[in-house]
């Protein structure tokens, strides 16, 4: 029993120092991991994205990967236009989840980037005074949450075909790769362009050797240490909901305009009506409207699944017959040779996934992506609720979005029987969404920085 005191106090000394050791780790050790945030306010909806990256290695490439997303409910923030205080409510939801999905240690360390795209280009252009308040409104919303705020602003069409290019070149491992030797090395690969399919816009980027005849549609970018030159075009209004609109408003204007009108891309067996303002409000469609125009005259439109006709009306809406350049894609903007290989990301995945879902047709050639536009184009509205009923209201599109599709990439951008096959179509890579996003908060957090890592960690103290 002599010994057992002096025991007793030892142990209880250990247990208190171990104690004591792990709960001041607890308190002064940071978590392992920085986060950054992007909520992509695009025109068809928010998505928030949150991004995680290893605190020590805060330069390397293929590091920062995606924690989680989250999509907020209701319509894009252009959508809220002259409901004030609307679309800052909307984004509650989101920024909610944030605090709770970042540790609180980390959230003033915490970047967050609010990025619009072609929804808030065209309210830019309809009704400046409106879109100017709702992205002041939405920044000062994100400004009362407890993370690093690093503004609200729209994003040009140039630069969002930039940062999307720059996510996929990062996700893929293409300007730094961790070799075996325990360094970081150029791998040498080729990069990939960058297909995107928005709801108000499209975007087409990859790398380009040739003579740029229109130094618009050129960027130079300088990431560790190498210079890329990019082609990079956004063309506002062919996203899908908006080229949708332009479609719509050819096919009234080519029809003597009855209260009834045959739809050739929609399905037989689909009737629906329409009021003209919600054809004719867009600034993609303003040129077309009919004179005289009563806003709330309602159509009926009636599918007729008519693949030649839609073919027909669908290329209507591009221009490919002027061209002040060697060579164009359509509307009169200049385009090079698409060369490399592709990712085709948004809506090009969910049309391509749907094409062949539906039809059974793996669409890997242009001849399969016409053979199963057509298949489908010809498919009554019963045939496709059965074969596909969660698509729920976009069943009623996918025959117009994959003709447009056609249009695109075969006749405009001009991909033949070998470039097409080096066409991706992914919405991911790993578990990271691509898209525009993560490239965008890279370069603005200069996580991916212009010098080349051994020169940048030579620079450092
Ligand atoms: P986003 O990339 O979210 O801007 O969407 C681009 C376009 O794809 C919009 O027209 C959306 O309505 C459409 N879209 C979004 N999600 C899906 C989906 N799961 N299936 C089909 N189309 C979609």
């Amino acid at each position: 029993s002599q010994i057992f005191v002096p025991l007793t106090l030892l142990l209880l000394g250990i247990v208190t120092i171990l104690l004591l050791t792990i709960s001041s780790r607890d308190i002064y050790a940071p978590p392992p991991d920085m986060y950054g945030i992007v909520l992509d306010a695009g025109s068809s909806h928010t998505s928030m994205y949150i991004y995680k990256w290893p605190a020590d290695k805060l330069n390397d490439t293929g590091v920062v990967s995606q924690h989680s997303e989250y999509h907020v409910k209701g319509g894009g923030i252009s959508s809220y236009a002259g409901k004030p205080g609307a679309a800052a409510l909307s984004l509650e939801d989101c920024l909610k989840n944030a605090t709770m999905e970042i540790p609180k240690a980390r959230h003033q360390l915490t970047p967050i980037y609010l990025g619009a795209t072609a929804g808030m280009r065209l309210l830019n252009i309809s009704d400046p005074k409106r879109c100017a308040s709702v992205l002041k409104e939405v920044g000062e919303k994100i400004k009362s949450y407890p993370f690093n705020f690093k503004g609200a602003a729209i994003i040009s069409g140039q630069k969002e075909g930039a940062y999307g290019w720059v996510t996929v070149n990062y996700l893929l491992e293409n300007f730094i790769k961790y070799g075996f030797i325990g360094r970081w090395l150029r791998p040498g690969k080729p990069t990939v362009g960058a297909l995107d399919f928005g709801g108000a816009s499209t975007q087409i980027t990859f790398v380009n050797q040739d003579h740029a005849e229109n130094p618009e549609e050129q960027m130079a970018l300088r990431l560790y240490g190498q210079n890329y030159t990019l082609y990079t075009h956004s063309f506002l209004c062919y996203g899908r909901d908006q080229m949708l609109l332009k479609l719509l408003a050819q096919i009234l204007k080519s029809q003597s305009s009855g209260p009834t009108v045959s739809h050739p891309c929609y399905p037989e067996g689909l009737v629906v009506n329409v009021t003209l303002r919600s054809v004719f409000d867009s600034p993609c469609t303003t040129s077309l409207r009919p004179t005289p125009y009563d806003p709330e005259a309602t159509v009926t439109l009636k599918g007729t699944g008519e693949y030649a006709f839609c073919r027909g009306n669908m290329s209507e809406i591009f221009d490919f017959q002027n061209c002040s350049f060697s060579k164009c894609s359509f509307d009169q903007v200049f385009q090079p040779n698409v060369s490399g290989n592709f990712m085709a990301f948004s809506a090009f995945f969910y049309v391509h996934a749907f094409l062949e879902h539906i039809t059974g047709v793996a669409v890997n050639t242009p001849a399969k992506l016409e053979e199963a536009t057509g298949a489908l184009c010809k498919m009554s509205f019963n045939e496709m609720f059965r074969k596909a009923q969660k698509e729920g209201s976009r069943l009623q599109d996918y025959c117009a979005a994959s003709v447009f599709i056609n249009e695109l990439l075969l006749k405009a951008y001009a991909f033949d029987e070998e470039s097409f096959t080096k066409i991706d179509f992914q919405k991911k890579a790993g578990d990271t969404s691509v898209g525009w996003a993560l490239g965008y908060m890279l370069i603005l957090s200069n996580l991916v920085p212009a010098e080349s890592l051994s020169l940048r960690k030579a620079l450092l103290p």
